[in-house]
């Protein structure tokens, strides 16, 4: 199924190509800003390489966790890769970031009968201690519940089960199922429960659970944390509904993280230099971190190799754009935003010469368009990105917000986003599953040519987006950030931040 499957959008990627390379363009393509999108089209789909880069981040460089031995290897692939493609300025600027070790999670119910879980610590956790925690489970699917119940969470172990997300859904469901996997160690802590169990914060089964990001608070005692398969987490509910067993139902969870303090890393930085306002910048940004359980393709290297690739063809593009197109690869994405704020922080006093941002990090799947955070920026976009309506890639709509890493930039940088096919996203994201053969060329080839008109199109326009301030993502960074210390200090870069 597999191959007939690939040999089919083979055929349907030449004919693309074909389509593409042969169109005569329509006089919106023509138009200002819109000049070179065939040359671009034809450059993606005929000779793109984010399919490579991706392969080289993933397969060649490996899992790549803040604070780890590959987090240092990929800045430096990155640095390499992106003199290679023939960049300018190319450099790194200084993160922070936590250096947290997974160690072993080991999950069984005891009681009413023995049998295992498939659980992963969430990041930061604290360890359970060598001996691990057991006590019984309360299972509640809502923060409401679980303050109902008040004392009777004391000494248990909580069990967060929300309504299993949509498959294939927005971000509005990821932030939904998100919310307990980053707040439910504090609120379960809170009411003396000894640890808490999530049920994982993606739409897969074959019992895969996901990881992703937590955070404490200093003011509420630190309990472990993991996520368990789906499976899991239904397993329980059936139990704890159950009249037949008459008992509790009685976990045993060992997790043996370490965090091992802070650590020097790197956002990764590399230019198109703009031919008149050399000053003026579109930010292309994607993570150059991943989890540790693979190798991160669909989170985020299918984004880096999609806006490297993008920002190499825009060079080659034979006139480059009156702006800067500035590649910016973000470090700890998924535990903290550190290297989102450092950004912010550094180059606080160019923001106002940030006409545009994108960040990529919804995976590889193809893109139908883009999404701009403010209503009015709507028409803009859509003129620049109208050649693209020969890849089915040239819609355009209001977008709430435009990336975790772009949320320190909330307000002051207009913001837009490559809206792309999440069928499958969440089944694979923060999973061991999360592997070079989930991406496909030909879907990273139209991404990249829509990112490449699309920014090439902002870089050479009169007009620019409105700065407009995401809405899903709270407020605005404040400008002051608590360093992170010690485990579970690092807090989301903005309050309901959903960190991707
Ligand atoms: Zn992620
Ligand atoms: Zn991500």
């Amino acid at each position: 199924m597999k191959l007939i499957s690939r040999y089919g959008k083979r055929i349907g990627f030449c004919a693309i190509v074909a389509a593409a390379m042969g169109a005569s363009l329509g006089p919106a393509a023509r138009g200002e800003g819109n000049a070179p999108a065939e040359r671009l089209i034809g450059a993606a789909l005929g000779g793109g390489r984010a399919y490579q880069i991706a392969e080289e981040l993933t397969d060649g460089v490996g899992a790549r966790p803040s604070g780890s031995d590959g987090a240092a290897r990929a800045v430096k692939w990155a640095v390499g890769e992106m003199r290679a493609l023939g960049f300018k300025n190319v450099h790194t600027e200084a993160v922070r970031t936590p250096r947290w070790i997974r160690g072993t999670a080991e999950a069984e119910i005891v009681a009413p009968a023995p049998q295992a879980m498939h659980v992963v610590a969430l990041g930061p956790s604290v360890p359970t201690g060598p001996g691990g925690i057991t006590a019984d489970v309360v299972e509640v699917a809502t923060f409401d519940q679980l303050k109902a119940l008040g004392d009777a969470v004391r000494g248990k172990i909580v069990l967060f089960n929300p309504r299993p997300m949509q498959r294939g859904r927005t971000f509005e469901e990821y932030a939904r199922v998100q919310a307990f996997r980053g707040g439910g160690a504090v609120a379960a802590g809170r009411l003396g429960a000894v640890a808490v169990l999530v049920r994982s914060a993606g739409t897969g089964a074959f019992r895969l659970p996901h990881t992703g990001g937590m955070h404490y608070d200093e003011s509420v005692p630190k309990i472990p944390a993991a996520a368990v398969s789906a499976e899991d987490a239904e397993l329980i509910n059936r139990l704890i509904s159950s009249k037949r067993h008459g008992a509790a139902v009685r976990v045993r969870l060992v997790l043996t993280p370490k965090f091992d303090g802070e650590v020097e890393s790197a956002n990764v930085v590399g230019e198109v230099p703009g031919h008149e306002r050399a000053g003026e910048i579109v930010l292309l940004g994607a993570h150059l971190d991943s989890w540790d359980l693979a190798t991160g393709a669909i989170d985020d290297a299918a984004g880096c190799g999609i806006v490297m690739d993008a920002a190499r063809i825009i060079a080659g593009a034979g006139r480059t754009p009156k702006r800067t197109v500035r590649v910016v690869l973000f470090m700890n994405e998924e535990m903290g935003l550190s290297g989102a704020r450092a950004y912010a922080t550094a180059h606080a006093g160019e923001l106002g010469k940030h006409v545009a941002a994108l960040e990529v990090d919804s995976g590889g799947g193809r893109t139908a368009g883009f999404g701009v955070v403010g209503a009015g920026g709507v028409a803009l976009l859509k003129k620049i990105v109208a050649p693209l309506a020969t890849l089915g890639a040239a819609t355009v709509t209001e977008a709430q917000e435009a990336g975790a890493d772009l949320s320190p930039l909330g307000g002051k940088v207009a913001q837009f986003s490559l809206e792309q096919d999440l069928t499958t996203y969440f089944d694979w994201h923060h999973t061991a599953a999360d592997t070079f053969d989930k991406l496909d060329a030909m879907d990273l080839a139209i991404d990249t040519a829509a990112v490449a008109v699309a920014a090439y199109g902002l870089a050479d326009a009169t007009e620019t987006l409105p700065i407009v301030a995401p809405t899903r993502r709270g407020p605005p960074q404040p400008a002051a950030q608590p360093a992170v210390s010690q485990p579970g200090a690092s807090a989301p870069a903005s309050p309901g931040a959903t960190a991707k």
